[in-house]
Formats: C-alpha cells, structure tokens, sequence
C-alpha cells in the first residue's frame, strides 16, 4: 500500500500505522481515501469530544482564522483572554499559563510547583508520581512517567523523580517521608495505562499530606478532564482540589492547546521570562477552546455524558459477561476499558477491518473513548461490532 511505503521512507518510526490514509471526518465518523467509514470510539486519543467537523468549531476556526492566525505572547490577544476567563470560571484556578500539549502543560506544572516549594527550601525540588501513570514524553513528563517501557533507551532521565505505587497510601506515604518535595502529580483515572480510576481515599490523603508539608498537588486530567468522565474535571466527583491542574487533549477543539489551571499562590511565584511558548495560547486554538468549554460545561451536556457511559459500560459488561479472555470492564463517564486476559491488539485490528475504531491502553485493555456527543444509537452500532469481532475471535 503507497501510504504505508511512504510512512516507512520518510518518518521516524515511532508509531505502528496500517491502512489507507484518514481524509474527512463528519460527527461520529472518519472517512479513509478509499470512502471506507469508520465508527470513531477513539476520539483521536480522546481529543475530538465534539465530534468531526462540528458546524460551531467549523464556523468559529473561519472566523478567527480570517482575523488572526498569530501575533506572539509579547501582545495581548482577545481569544486567549476569553478562554482564560472561562477556565477559571469553571474551575478552581485563579490563573492560567497556556502551552500547545499535555506533556508541555506537565513541563509547565513540574517548573512552577519547584519554584513555589524552593522559594521556602532549596531541598524541595522532588516530584513524586505513581505507578502506571503517563504523563507525555518530554524529559519532565517523561521522569514524571513512572513506566519503565518509556524510559529505555532514553536515560538518564532528570534527578529528583520518584514512584509510589498507584493507590497504596502506606507505601505513598513512606516515599513522602524520605525526601523533599515539591510536587506530588497523579491522574486522577490513568488512561494510557488502562482505565485505572484513583481511589478518593487516597487522593484524600495526598491532599492532606501535601497541603501540611508545603507540596503542591498537581491533578494531569490531560485525558479525564474536559466532560470525559462526566464532570467537567474529574476532581470535582472525588471532592479533592488540587493547587495545579494540567489539561490539554480535546481542550483545542482539534487544535494544540494545552492550560495549567493554578492557584494564585503558585501563579505569583513566576515571573516574566520564567517561562514561556512562541506558540502556546495560539488565538485560533484559543477560540476553538471557548466553544468547546462553552458546550461542555452544560449541566445538560454533562448529563448526556453520564447517561451515555453509563449505558456503554453496562452494554460492555453485557456482551463480555463469561467470555473467558476478558477479566474485567472497568471506567466511567465515556472513559471505558475492556481488559483483556492477552494482548487485545487482533481485537481492535479486526475491529478497524469491521469499521470501529478503538485504542489500546496499556498491555492488556481497549479503551472505548468516544467523542462526548455520541448517541445511544452509536453505542448500540459499536458495541454491536465489538460483540461480532469478540465472537469471532473465540
Ligand atoms: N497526560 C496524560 C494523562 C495523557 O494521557 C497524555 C497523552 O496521552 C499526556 C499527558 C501527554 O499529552 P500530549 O500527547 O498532548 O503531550
């Protein structure tokens, strides 16, 4: 197949593609060059949540897109004022600092939690992270990765990183009592590496831990913020604020746009040249931003979302019940693992050959993250497929 020819002689090797190129999306669906379509449970990674080609985005992206594309952080710039605005709104911030990424929103946390805990002891510059988590492939997000599969090849990654396990408070709190820290960064339900939620518990206790020790707790709801799990931000179901918050993935619209949400007291401890992006807070990204927290942050919007994953999930459970090679359907809101005993990666091929598309996470699960403006009628049809393919299979 040429796409694939050309894939193989021109690009760095770093992802694992197949089929023939993706030309169009349109709500639910994305198109190939061949006109084949496909049922999109994958969101491009969790990132399209208002669909394809939605006509407000379309509308607005013309809109900007013939006033401004870009002018630089060194000017005031109305999109990202508007989009500023509404973050915090709706959200516990004060204050935001814009970026293009997830794992640029993570570099951004990591900087700004040292320099607000080194201002009160040099010694406070260690980060500590959990097990399973991702948190993006730069050096910060990287070190802050606690996944040893990111890290070879790649070493040494940056000093003063640490891991706990993923929910295991005693053994959390041990790791905490041996160093200085600055920051303690967890996502609240892992994505890449399954669908693994944080039990309140023991986010409870890493607020209080890190609110009595000067540590600032960072929540990455790169991929379980923005509606994904029902909420606007995850925190807001297990009652726990943190002081920084990273967001990015369907934040955009389909744009790079990546936020830290911070309290003032992190915020004022940064100055002008501290830190910085050419590009980040783009005004195009910006104005696709407003739109997409605008629809999403409807207390009916939201309801949709937990009503429609809620109906997925049991559907899942459903048609997994006593098959042999699943152990478990696990989730929330439209965030949903099917954990497979093996590696499901000939289920979600066959699945893509039968018009679905969903995504691996970690080693063992399929991730069914569609975008949040999916219908009962879109889950019926997916899971009808998956069903088709996991009957197939046995
Ligand atoms: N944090 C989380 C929780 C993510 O899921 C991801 C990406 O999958 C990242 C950070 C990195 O985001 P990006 O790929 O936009 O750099």
């Amino acid at each position: 197949m040429k796409s694939t020819t050309d894939y193989s002689k021109y690009f760095v090797p770093t992802y694992t593609k197949n089929g023939a190129p993706m030309v169009r999306g349109r709500g639910m669906y994305l198109y190939d060059s061949n006109g084949k379509k496909y049922l999109d449970f994958g969101a491009g990674i969790a990132v399209t949540a208002l669909g394809h080609s939605h006509p407000e985005i379309v509308a607005v992206l013309k809109k900007q897109g013939s006033a401004l594309l870009h002018a630089s952080n060194l000017y005031h710039l109305r999109p990202q004022i508007d989009f500023a605005r509404l973050l915090v709104k709706h959200s516990f911030g004060d204050r935001v600092f814009l970026c293009n990424s997830g794992t640029e929103a993570n570099e951004a946390a990591i900087k700004f939690a040292r320099k607000w805990a080194c201002k009160k002891d040099k010694a406070k510059y260690h980060i500590l992270s959990f097990t399973d988590g991702f948190h993006g492939r730069t050096y910060g997000g990287l070190s802050a990765t606690a996944q040893r599969k990111f890290h070879d090849g790649f070493k040494p990654i940056l000093s003063g990183f640490h891991y706990a396990p993923f929910n295991n408070i005693e053994k959390t709190e041990h790791i905490l009592n041996k160093h200085a820290f600055a920051a303690v960064i967890v996502e609240p339900v892992q994505g890449e590496s399954g669908i693994n939620r944080a039990a309140t518990e023991f986010l409870r206790f890493l607020r209080r831990y890190t609110t009595k020790n000067h540590i600032a707790l960072v929540f990455d709801e790169v991929q379980c913020g923005v509606g994904r799990t029902g909420t606007l931000w995850h925190y807001e179901q297990v009652k726990v604020i943190p002081d920084i918050m990273t967001t990015a993935k369907p934040i955009g619209g389909g744009l790079p746009l990546g936020a830290v949400v911070c309290k003032n007291k992190i915020a004022t401890v940064m100055n002008p040249g501290d830190h910085g992006s050419t590009f980040g807070g783009n005004p195009l990204a910006c104005a696709l931003g407003t739109v997409v927290l605008k629809t999403i942050a409807k207390k009916s919007f939201l309801n949709q979302v937990q009503k429609n994953g809620a109906y997925l999930k049991e559907k899942l459970q459903k048609i997994t019940a006593g098959n042999p090679s699943v152990t478990e359907v696990l989730g929330i809101g439209l965030m949903i693992g099917v954990r497979f005993k093996d590696d499901p990666t000939p289920i979600i091929s066959a699945c893509k050959e039968n018009g679905l598309l969903v995504i691996k996470a970690g080693y063992n699960t399929v991730r069914f993250i569609p975008p949040l403006v999916v219908t009962k009628s879109d889950i019926d049809k997916a899971v009808g497929i998956f069903k088709k393919v996991l009957i197939k299979s046995m």
